[in-house]
């Protein structure tokens, strides 16, 4: 069974998930194989270059992410043209991988899982919930970042009441709400639909 983890920037996603690796699920982290994929695959580079010029790698191969970044969203085209050449090879390479492993479910970590149409190939979706200023400060506190900045990445990102809505579970890590036994409960849950 394949299940989809995600939330909000700042949520505690990648948290939760070091979780679930403890009870010995894999996770697919897909933002930072995507990162990986795109100075790594033939292919997936070659397009980079052919929507933002050769600039969009240095000579040691590594990806110019200022540049791109600056561009991409300056340009809401160009921008679902990066999405849509980058998607479907992590898709590919998230099958891939899912493919290689024994336990009786994955996880596959994304923050941006409905936006992206990606939670259509999951059996399960799983939000994690954190009230917007616990996530502002967390945010703030791990990237060196403004509150201004953190504001302008969630606010490109689809709300936290969608994301609850279309969730088969919900996680609350608002820094008061025990994370372990909720985890403990999804998890069994899961095993279970298994049976
Ligand atoms: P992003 O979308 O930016 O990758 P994320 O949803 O994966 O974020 P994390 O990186 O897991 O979120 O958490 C954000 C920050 O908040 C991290 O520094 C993490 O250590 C901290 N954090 C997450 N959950 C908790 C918690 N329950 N208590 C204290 N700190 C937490």
């Amino acid at each position: 069974m394949k299940v989809g983890i995600t939330g909000g920037i700042g949520s505690g996603k990648t948290t939760v998930c070091k979780i679930f690796e403890v009870l010995g699920i894999p996770v697919y982290y897909a933002d930072d194989r995507a990162k990986q994929l795109m100075v790594t695959h033939p292919e997936l580079i070659k397009k980079i270059k052919s929507l933002f010029s050769e600039a969009a790698y240095y000579a040691d191969g590594s990806l110019n992410r200022p540049y791109i970044a600056h561009l991409a969203f300056n340009n809401a085209h160009l921008l679902a043209q990066l999405n849509a050449a980058v998607h479907p090879i992590v898709q590919e390479d998230a099958t891939q991988w899912h493919q290689q492993q024994q336990a009786p479910y994955t996880l596959k970590e994304a923050a941006l899982l409905f936006e992206s149409g990606s939670f259509r190939n999951l059996d399960k979706v799983i939000t994690v919930y954190a009230p917007i200023e616990v996530r502002i400060q967390r945010v703030m506190q791990r990237d060196q970042v403004s509150k201004s900045q953190v504001i302008s990445r969630i606010e490109k990102q689809l709300s936290d009441a969608d994301k609850i809505q279309l969730a088969d579970f919900v996680i609350t890590n608002n820094g008061q709400t025990l994370l372990i036994p909720q985890i403990k409960h999804i998890h069994q849950r899961l095993l279970q639909s298994l049976c």
